[in-house]
């Protein structure tokens, strides 16, 4: 059974994500998304429990995806899981350089888990989390970029509905 931890802020889930964890869950037996908990400098929009309940809101028709937070290093939470993948998402060159370094760093100190990136769908090149927030904190409508559940979650924060 190959696990694939897929981990990230997702703050909040968008469809770009969404993409990446549904072809995921077509290779691997199982894709773990991940919520990284840990004091983040800036002020994230949700916390760990209210994106943890958007994703699994998201992903409850994806049999073989399933939702977590960690707070350790990654490729140490992905060994407790069982894992020997992790997988991230690529949507232009600006990806590369940080996805490589980190990749770089982690194929040093655990070279036991493979690092797998999927290419982003030209649908979703454009959709980042930031994106959503910095729509929505404008008025903006964000219905393109996340799930309706999403929307709303979001929507409510800002005390608007576009
Ligand atoms: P992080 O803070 O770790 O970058 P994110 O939640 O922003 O976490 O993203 C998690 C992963 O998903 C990253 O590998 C990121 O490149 C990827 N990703 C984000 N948005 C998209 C998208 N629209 N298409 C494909 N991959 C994406």
């Amino acid at each position: 059974m190959t696990i694939a931890v897929y981990p990230g802020s997702f703050d909040p889930v968008t469809n770009g994500h969404l993409d990446i964890a549904t072809r995921a869950s077509r290779i691997f037996d199982k894709v773990i998304m991940a919520v990284f908990d840990r004091p983040i400098s800036k002020q994230p929009l949700f916390d760990v429990s209210k994106r943890l309940a958007l994703l699994r809101e998201a992903t409850q028709d994806l049999p073989y995806v399933h939702v977590d937070s960690y707070t350790i290093l990654t490729v140490e939470y992905a060994r407790q899981m069982g894992a020997r993948v992790i997988l991230r998402g690529m949507r232009s060159q600006s990806d590369f350089e940080p996805e490589f370094r980190m990749a770089q760093i982690n194929r040093t100190i655990a070279p036991d888990i493979e690092i797998v990136m999927l290419m982003s769908d030209h649908a979703y090149t454009s959709f980042s989390s930031s994106t959503v927030r910095e729509l929505a904190s404008l008025g903006a409508d964000i219905s393109w970029l996340v799930p309706p559940h999403v929307t709303a979650a979001v929507e409510n924060i800002y005390g608007h509905s576009v």
